[in-house]
Parts: structure tokens; C-alpha cells; sequence
């Protein structure tokens, strides 16, 4: 029996009694990861928010990831374990700058990543996630003025695959800013038979050095199915842990052991188990802001993957 099998049957047996589900984020530590429902990227997420039945939603992930869950289902108790797991990125909009730049766009369609707070969403007309972003961009009319919101990264990458000019907003993700062209180019000499797998919230100078670019959903799918049996990785360290667990017999290298993500390793064990028993910190989204920022994200569900 392990230190942490005892909080684990706690956690548990309180899951039961509230009727609640773990969902954890791909990036979650890998003992958040092995006592979740489900774990996966942000649309697969947001699906399974959708899609439960339990009363009580436990987001292992960061807060805007909480709130919409929230937004999508009004009537559960949505919990984030630590309310002050944020993401950086997320913070770099806020719904009066962004009201501010659509007055001087008029006109324009603003899509914005779901790496944004719900009031942001509340601004928006379409919301999308790594996976869906190319097709999301290619879903709308090619005369249409596009402001992308909030990174600037994100948005590079869905133009050079589109074609698109889009107007940028220039928010960016710290932890994968921290992965460097030199990384990819020193682990493909040590490693000469992998395949080199990238984020598109990496720097345009590190997706083009990559084989595929690829949301943490798409880089598990990518993981399974192909037949290279070293693969390296760029994106936040935790995705490692699930990319081993399910595929025992190939190697995975981190681009960087320094893309760590801080306000998502924030969640622990110990946090789960208090926020099921306090049934706190609560994530509950305003109801006419959820209604605004609902049309944007129900929009990107229509369109899938
Ligand atoms: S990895 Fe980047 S985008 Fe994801 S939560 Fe952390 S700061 Fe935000």
C-alpha cells in the first residue's frame, strides 16, 4: 500500500457519496491523472462536462477550464480544488480590452481560444481549442474580418495551415514559450529514428521544426497510432506521464523538462479530498454572462473536432 492509497479510498468513498466525477486536465500531476473519470485536453473536457450525469463536477485542471464547465452545466456544482490555479495566458484578455479592440474592428468576427474567462467568452462569436481551431477558422466566411483572441502563437499557426490573415491578440503561454528551436534541433541529433511532436501554443520558430503540431488529444491519438517508437514531445511536462501509461513500449522525450505549467501541478491529492469534503472552492459563472459566453462555446461544439 502506497503513502497516498488512504486519501485515495477517501476520495473515493466522498466521490460516491456526492455523486461527483474527477475530470483532470492532460497536464494534471500524474497522481491527479490516475484517480480521474476522465483525463484529457480541453474540448474532450468540456464534451464529458456536457455529457455526465453526476451532480458534482471536481475540475482538475485551471480556472477558466472550471468555468466552462460551468457555463455548460448550469445546474451542477462545479469545484476546482484550488481556486488560485489559473492560467497566465488566459489573464492576458479581459473582457473591457477586448470590448476596447472590437470597437476599433467593427464588423470584425471575434473567435477566441477557450484559454479565456467566461466573460471574455461573453464577447465573443466563436470559441475553439487546440483541436478544433483550423477547423473552426475554416467554418466561416472568407471575406470575414477574424480577431483572434488571446494567443498570438495559437493564431500564427491556424494562418500558416489556413491561409487566413487573421487580426492577433498578443497573449502567449509562458510554460510553452519556454521551449526553444535549439531543444528540438539537440534531441533530433541524439535521437535520429523519432518522430518530433509540438503544441501549437509553441513559438511558429519551433512548430516549423516539428513532424506534426498537434493538441495533447491529438499528440495521445498520434502516440498510439503511429509507428515511431521514440517520439519527442513538446508541451507541458505532465502529458508525459499519460503518453507512458498507455503506450509502455515506446520512449518519450520532453523537448524540456522546464515546460512546467506551475498553476496546473497547484491541484493535489490533498486538495481533491478537502474540496469534496468543504464542497469548495465553487466555480459558478454568472447567469447572463454564461448565456453570452454559452453561444460562442455551443457554436464550437456544432463544429467538433
Ligand atoms: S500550460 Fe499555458 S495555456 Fe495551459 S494553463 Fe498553463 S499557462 Fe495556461
Amino acid at each position: 500500500m502506497n503513502r497516498e492509497s488512504p486519501l485515495i479510498e477517501k476520495i473515493q468513498e466522498l466521490k460516491r457519496a456526492r455523486n461527483a466525477i474527477i475530470l483532470s486536465h492532460n497536464y494534471q500531476l500524474g497522481e491527479i491523472q490516475d484517480i480521474a473519470d476522465f483525463v484529457g485536453d480541453s474540448l474532450e473536457l468540456s464534451q464529458s462536462a456536457a455529457r455526465t450525469h453526476a451532480d458534482v463536477i471536481v475540475f482538475c485542471g485551471v480556472h477558466f477550464m472550471a468555468e466552462t464547465a460551468s457555463i455548460l452545466c448550469p445546474d451542477k456544482t462545479v469545484l476546482l480544488p484550488d481556486i488560485h490555479a489559473g492560467c497566465p495566458m488566459a489573464d492576458m484578455v479581459t473582457a473591457e480590452a477586448l470590448r476596447r479592440r472590437k470597437q476599433e474592428l467593427p464588423g470584425a468576427t471575434v473567435v477566441t481560444y477557450i484559454n479565456s474567462s467566461a466573460e471574455v467568452k461573453a464577447e465573443s462569436d466563436y470559441c475553439c481549442t487546440s483541436a478544433n481551431a483550423v477547423k473552426v477558422i475554416q467554418s466561416l466566411d472568407s471575406t470575414e474580418q477574424i480577431l483572434f483572441v488571446p494567443d498570438q502563437y495559437l493564431g500564427a499557426y491556424i494562418e500558416s495551415r489556413t491561409g487566413r490573415k487573421m487580426v492577433l491578440w498578443p497573449g502567449y503561454c509562458p510554460t510553452h514559450l519556454r521551449i526553444l528551436p535549439q531543444h528540438i534541433e539537440r534531441l533530433r541529433q541524439e535521437y535520429p529514428q523519432a518522430r518530433v511532436m509540438v503544441h501549437p501554443e509553441c513559438r511558429p520558430e519551433v512548430a516549423a521544426l516539428a513532424d506534426v503540431v498537434l493538441s495533447t488529444g491529438g499528440m495521445c491519438r498520434y502516440a498510439r497510432e503511429s509507428e515511431a517508437q521514440e517520439i519527442i514531445v513538446g508541451t507541458e511536462m505532465g502529458l508525459i506521464h499519460r503518453l507512458r501509461k498507455e503506450n509502455p513500449g515506446k520512449r518519450f522525450i520532453p523537448v524540456s523538462e522546464q515546460a512546467i505549467c506551475p498553476r496546473m501541478k497547484l491541484i493535489t491529492l490533498e486538495k481533491v479530498l478537502w474540496s469534496l469534503e468543504e464542497m469548495s472552492p465553487l466555480v459558478k459563472v454568472p447567469e447572463e454572462t454564461r448565456l453570452k459566453a454559452k453561444r460562442a462555446v455551443d457554436r464550437m461544439l456544432a463544429i467538433g473536432r
